[in-house]
């Protein structure tokens, strides 16, 4: 374990600007505030990715028979859209915890305006604050949390690579 410690961050996704747990933590808490999130949300998903509508965030699900299955969900900050397989969509208005967590990660990806920022060579390695997916993850955790769902990381990681 303190071994780990040392080696440098593999970061997952794109490297943006650094926020701290503190920071993604009060931007989600601002997030459940503003949308409502409660433990009813997660018996309610359906009326509550409405509401998102409703701000301009899109979930759009895709038939399944249509779907590239390279990766569980695409969201596009251009035009604050998440597109998901509509089996994983439904899952979601189901109350499923899993397919939940990962609706919510995409929205911490436009919550948290994810935006590749560009770093020379000479950059710093990059940390796990500046990686978009740590922080979606951790956006995720927070406001799954506020539905009263806690899912430990390993299992998400098993889910996502189910496919
Ligand atoms: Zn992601």
């Amino acid at each position: 374990m303190a071994e780990a410690e040392h080696l440098p961050y593999e970061i997952r996704g794109n490297r943006v600007a650094r926020i701290s747990v503190e920071e993604v933590e009060q931007r989600a808490k601002r997030f459940c505030k503003l949308f409502g999130v409660t433990k009813k949300t997660r018996h309610n998903f359906a009326a509550f990715i409405e509401f998102l509508s409703t701000r301009n965030i899109c979930v759009d699900p895709i038939d399944d028979s249509e779907w590239l299955w390279v990766t569980d969900a695409i969201c596009s900050p251009e035009t604050f859209t998440i597109l998901v397989p509509l089996s994983l969509y439904l899952k979601a208005c189901s109350g499923n915890e899993m397919a939940i967590s990962t609706l919510c990660h995409e929205i911490g990806h436009l919550v948290l305006a994810h935006k590749a920022v560009l770093h020379n060579a000479k950059s710093a390695k990059p940390s796990k604050e500046e990686d978009a997916e740590w922080q979606a993850d951790m956006f995720a955790d927070y406001v799954a949390a506020r539905m009263g769902i806690s899912l430990s990381r390993q299992l998400r990681l098993d889910f996502d690579g189910l496919k």
